[in-house]
This record gives structure tokens, C-alpha cells and sequence, in this order.
């Protein structure tokens, strides 16, 4: 199965693309986990790509193809999770699909009001060892500013500031939403309220993906 996951961020997706992915044994692919792991290596492009993440801005269409076209030529079974986030990346990626014979199946879009986008994101930790997540409210750790798992100092992404959270969203619905109407209108669409328990949001698209195949 090819699925796509569409949502700000903070809305949930990756949460619920690592849940698809486990249950139908999908590859998750993250293009912006990838990028964090590319932007520690030491080059001019890296640390101008690192630059432009910091920002919440987007990283340049023709460098996010090269990247996945890469990945897609040796995966079919997929959820991708941050890609597309513009119409011309819904197209290249259609364009791959066909190269390769494998549609994209279905995409998933998760929809939670900005301002618990806001909340979710602003108050999010990172631990800056083993990278295990906590929130300030939603889950605190058991130490002020401590990883529970390795008690290492839990940072903050620098994209995750209040401003850049405000300018991601912007974008977000400036470009990225007007994708999920050209997958409703390929008959492809799932679309779910993504406020709430994040386990019977997965357990209710897993339902919905099995009745689909
Ligand atoms: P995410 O972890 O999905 O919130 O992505 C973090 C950052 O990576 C984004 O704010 C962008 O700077 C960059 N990024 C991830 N995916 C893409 C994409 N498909 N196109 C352009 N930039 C991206």
C-alpha cells in the first residue's frame, strides 16, 4: 500500500504514520526527519537548508524530489509523512508514481484547529540525547527540563518557537492545503478530526483502511 499523510505540523501525523506503518508494515518515510539527519552534516548547502528549517520555511522543491525519488525507487509499500507540501510536489509525485507503476493508494489528511496546533507545538520537548519527545502539559517529565529515559537536557527545536510555529501554519494552509482537495478529487481521500486520543484515531484509520482494501 502507497498512503500519503497530510496535516500541519502538530497535528498528529507523525504520530499516526508510525501507527499505520506498524500495523500494515509500511515503511515510514519522514522527509523531515530525513532532513535533520542530513543538515548534521557540514557543508554550505547543508547548513543553508538548516537555515531555512530553522525559519519554518521550506526546504527548495527540486531538492526534496531528488531525495525522495531516490527513496521511492526502492520502496512500494510507504506511508509518507511531509510530502507533498506544495502543488508542484503533488504533481512530481505523481509523476514518480506513474514512472513507476505505483499510484499513490490513499491519503490521509489530519485536521486540528491552529490554536491546538500552537499549544501542541510550543510546549514540545525533545530530549537531546536519545530524542524521546515530551510536552510542557501533555506529557511533563518526571525532572523539569530531564529526560526520563537517559536524563540528558531536553531542548527545544529551534522551528518550534512560537513565531516559527505561527509562519509554518501560515504556509501550511497557503500551500499545503490546497493538496487535499486534488486528492479528494482523485477519489483517494481520508480525511480525520485529529483532536483527540491519538490511539482511537489510529485504530479508527486502521479500520477504515482495511474496509478500503
Ligand atoms: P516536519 O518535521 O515535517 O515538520 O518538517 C520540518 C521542516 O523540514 C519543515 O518545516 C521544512 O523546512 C522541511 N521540510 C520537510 N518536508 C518538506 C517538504 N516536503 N518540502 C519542503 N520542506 C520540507
Amino acid at each position: 500500500m502507497r498512503l500519503v499523510i497530510l496535516g500541519a505540523s502538530g497535528a498528529g501525523k507523525g504520530t499516526q504514520a508510525q501507527a499505520l506503518a506498524k500495523h500494515f508494515g509500511m515503511k515510514h518515510i519522514s522527509t523531515g526527519d530525513i532532513l535533520r539527519e542530513e543538515v548534521k552534516k557540514d557543508s554550505a548547502i547543508c547548513r543553508a537548508v538548516k537555515r531555512l528549517m530553522d525559519r519554518g520555511d521550506l526546504v527548495p522543491d527540486e531538492l526534496m524530489l531528488s531525495i525522495l525519488e531516490g527513496i521511492l525507487v526502492e520502496e512500494d509499500n510507504f506511508i509518507l509523512d511531509g510530502y507533498p507540501r506544495t502543488f508542484s510536489q503533488a504533481l512530481a509525485l505523481n509523476a514518480i508514481c506513474d514512472r513507476l507503476g505505483t499510484p499513490i493508494d490513499v491519503a490521509v489528511s489530519i485536521e486540528v484547529p491552529d490554536d491546538e496546533v500552537i499549544q501542541r507545538i510550543t510546549g514540545r520537548t525533545v530530549c537531546s540525547k536519545c530524542a524521546t519527545m515530551f510536552h510542557t502539559i501533555f506529557l511533563p517529565p518526571k525532572v523539569h527540563g530531564i529526560c526520563d529515559v537517559c536524563g540528558a537536557t531536553l531542548t527545544q527545536r529551534p522551528d518550534d518557537t512560537m513565531d516559527t510555529v505561527k509562519h509554518r501554519l501560515k504556509l501550511f494552509h497557503a500551500l499545503t492545503e490546497p493538496i487535499i482537495d486534488f486528492y479528494r478529487r482523485q477519489g483517494i481521500l481520508i480525511s480525520r478530526n485529529g483532536v483527540g486520543d491519538a490511539e482511537e484515531i489510529a485504530a479508527d484509520l486502521i479500520k477504515t483502511l482495511e474496509e478500503k482494501s
